[in-house]
């Protein structure tokens, strides 16, 4: 048997089948799940899928969403640029494709957010057609079945795993063999301690072969993540409101709201009353942490600031409102954010 009769075979005993998105694969639950799975576990998306196809059950409710609703649903997923785009995308598909996902590689390329391997995804779950994708869970299965050197991120090495993958495809159940190796990457051929044992391309495989699976894909090569410093400035009325800003666009938990930020803290008083129009009367440090993300890590020091103020009008400043924590805890929040003011509202609970 070749290696894509092997993995058919071994799908049809043991691959997944009962995901949420496989009950009904149309083009646009395919391409949620797969904007949803890219970094992040079936275990985590499985509730944040349900949870977006009830808000947004087609494209068009997608669109017709404010992007302050898509990135509440999207709080604690993770990398926002996903739902900012998916968003975006949904805009130009109801004004440019009628309300309906493109039929074609280069078409949804085109859309924000997709890459080649969404793309083929899409084209090979919801219609069928033959394209290879290349997401992590394939890159490390062909790899380590082919021995393939260097970085997976580098241009050359991906080229190389592309036309493996295309290489590979096999002439009938297109969508299943793309499901079977992304179910063998996810639950078989894992990046720490692969089951080769329960593994059907086991004859195959040269990094067994060789007893070095572990060797591949070869890591990024490391380089030392810069540490940077903030402090929060949690402002609090004494009726417990606190005030939030949203953040710009661009640039990290783009679009969601969070606590305003200043570093260093010296002039905090001065700042807290040009710009907030707010009086200090108290200031308590919290313990700080770090939060880490892709290319660095943020040292974040929270001061839970007592003030009054003598509007509620915060002038030449509308990207920032006072809210009930209740309330706030409703809109799009970095997941720091959204846990320490779960923790504030227990304290005054
Ligand atoms: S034999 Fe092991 S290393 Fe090779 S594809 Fe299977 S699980 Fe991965």
């Amino acid at each position: 048997m070749n290696f894509s009769s092997q993995l058919l075979t071994w799908f049809d005993l043991h691959g997944r089948k009962g995901l949420p998105w496989q009950q009904s694969p149309s083009p646009y639950n395919v391409w949620l799940s797969e904007i949803m799975l890219q970094q992040t576990q079936v275990s985590t998306v499985i509730p944040y899928y349900q949870r977006f196809i009830k808000n947004y059950p087609n494209l068009t409710s997608l669109a017709n969403a404010s992007i302050d609703d898509v990135l509440a649903q999207w709080t604690g997923l993770g990398y926002y640029a996903r739902a900012r785009n998916l968003h975006k995308a949904a805009n130009i598909i109801v004004e440019q494709h009628n309300g309906e996902l493109p039929k074609g590689l280069d078409k949804l390329i085109a859309l924000p957010g997709i890459g080649r391997s969404t793309a083929g995804a899409i084209m090979t779950l919801a219609h069928q057609q033959h394209f290879a994708i290349l997401d992590g869970n394939v890159k490390r299965v062909l790899a380590r079945y082919n021995r393939v050197s260097g970085w997976p991120g580098k241009k050359q090495v991906e080229n190389q795993l592309w036309q493996l993958a295309e290489t590979l495809l096999p002439a009938e159940r297109i969508a299943h063999f793309i499901q079977a190796q992304m179910d063998l990457g996810a639950t078989v051929c894992t990046r720490s301690k692969p089951k080769c044992e329960n593994c059907p391309l086991q004859e195959g495989c040269q990094a067994f072969q060789y007893g070095i699976p572990q060797n591949y894909p070869e890591a990024k090569p490391k380089k030392i993540i810069p540490l940077r410093k903030t402090n929060w400035l949690i402002m609090q009325l004494s009726d417990g409101k606190i005030l939030l800003e949203q953040r710009p666009n661009s640039g990290i938990w783009g679009g969601l709201w969070s606590f305003p930020e200043l570093e260093p803290l010296e002039k905090v008083a001065e700042y807290c009353s040009d710009k907030f129009q707010t009086n200090i009367t108290e200031i308590t440090a919290a313990p700080s942490f770090k939060h880490v993300f892709s290319h660095f890590k943020l040292d974040i020091s929270p001061h839970i600031i007592a003030v009054n103020h003598s509007s509620n009008n915060i002038s030449e400043n509308n990207s920032a409102s006072w809210y009930k924590i209740s309330d706030a805890l409703q809109l799009g929040l970095p997941a720091p954010v959204k846990t320490f003011l779960k923790s504030l509202a227990k304290l005054r609970e």
